[in-house]
C-alpha cells in the first residue's frame, strides 16, 4: 500500500490479540475520564498489561488524574510512553505548554490519533483503553476507523436527559460497526454518613441507557455497574491517583472492581 508504505504498521488492526475499549459519554463532566483511569489502574492491579489513550484532545484530563507530568521519551523514532500506577499512556498533553488550548480541526485531530495508536511504542498489550472526547465527532469516527475491533463502554449519569445524550453517543456503534460492551452509571446515590441517600442526578439513567441501546442495536447492552457519588474518588483524582489503588474499599472503588470483573 503506497499510502501507509514507511509508517509503522497499526498494531491494533482487526488481527490484534489486545482488547480493545473505548470510552464515550454523551456529553462532558460526567467522569468518563475518571471511570476510564480507574479502570485502566484496575485491570493493571490484577496483573494485565494495560495502556491508555487520551483521546480527548480539547478536553485531556488523563496525565492529571493519573499523576503524570512527565514528556513521553523518544526511541529510534517511537514515543516511548510513560508508565504510572503500571498504566502506559499517552495524552495530547503530554506535547503541549500547560494552559496552551488545542484549536485544531478534524484532519490534525486525525493525525494526532493515529500517532498515538503507529508511533508509540506498547509493546504487547492486554487491554488499551481509549478515553473519548464526548459527544459523537470527528475523533470518535477516527478512533473507529483506526481501531476497529474497539468495544464501546459507555458512561452516562443517573439523570434521565443525560442518559438520553448517552444513548445516541451509543448508536455511533451502529455506523462503525462496533460492538458495545456495556453501560456504566457514574454519580449515582451515595449515602451519607447518617444514613440518608442523596441521589443528586436522579436515578436510572444507567438503565435507560441499557434498555434503549438493546432496541437499537438488537444485542443485548448490560449495566455493568452503577458508581456512586463519592468525595473520595474526586480527592484522589484531583491528587493524580486512581481510588481503585489508593482507596480500594471506598463504595466508588468498590463498584468500580465490580465492572472490572463483568469485563
Ligand atoms: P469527563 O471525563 O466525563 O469530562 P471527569 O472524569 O473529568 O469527567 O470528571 C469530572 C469531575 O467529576 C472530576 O472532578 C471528577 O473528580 C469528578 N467525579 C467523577 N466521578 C465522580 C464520582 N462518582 N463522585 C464524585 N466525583 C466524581
Amino acid at each position: 500500500d503506497q499510502l501507509t508504505a514507511g509508517r509503522p504498521a497499526n498494531p491494533f488492526g482487526p488481527e490484534t490479540l489486545t482488547r480493545i475499549f473505548a470510552v464515550a459519554s454523551g456529553k462532558g463532566g460526567v467522569g468518563k475520564s475518571t471511570v476510564t483511569a480507574n479502570l485502566a489502574a484496575g485491570f493493571a492491579a490484577r496483573g494485565y498489561s494495560v495502556g491508555l489513550i487520551d483521546a480527548d484532545i480539547h478536553g485531556f484530563s488523563i496525565p492529571g488524574l493519573l499523576g503524570v507530568d512527565q514528556a513521553p521519551t523518544r526511541m529510534e523514532g517511537m514515543i516511548l510512553p510513560p508508565v504510572a500506577h503500571g498504566i502506559k499512556l499517552i495524552s495530547i498533553g503530554m506535547f503541549l505548554d500547560t494552559d496552551q488550548p488545542v484549536a485544531w480541526r478534524g484532519p490534525m485531530l486525525h493525525r494526532a490519533l493515529e500517532q498515538f495508536v503507529t508511533d508509540v511504542y506498547w509493546g504487547d498489550l492486554d487491554l488499551l483503553f481509549i478515553d473519548l472526547p464526548p459527544g459523537t465527532g470527528d475523533i470518535a469516527i477516527s478512533a473507529a476507523q483506526l481501531l476497529p475491533p474497539a468495544e464501546l463502554l459507555v458512561v452516562t449519569t443517573p439523570q434521565h436527559a443525560a442518559a438520553q445524550v448517552a444513548a445516541r453517543a451509543g448508536q455511533l456503534s451502529t455506523q462503525t460497526q462496533q460492538p458495545v460492551a456495556g453501560v456504566i452509571e457514574n454519580m449515582a446515590a451515595m449515602t451519607l454518613p447518617d444514613g440518608t441517600v442523596l441521589d443528586l442526578f436522579g436515578s436510572g439513567g444507567g438503565q435507560q441507557v441499557s434498555e434503549r441501546l438493546t432496541e437499537a442495536l438488537e444485542t443485548p447492552v448490560s449495566l455493568l455497574g452503577s458508581v456512586p457519588l463519592d468525595p473520595v474518588l474526586r480527592a484522589d483524582g484531583d491528587a493524580g491517583e486512581p481510588t481503585m489503588l489508593a482507596h480500594p474499599d471506598s463504595p466508588a472503588a468498590t463498584a468500580l472492581d465490580q465492572v472490572v470483573t463483568a469485563l
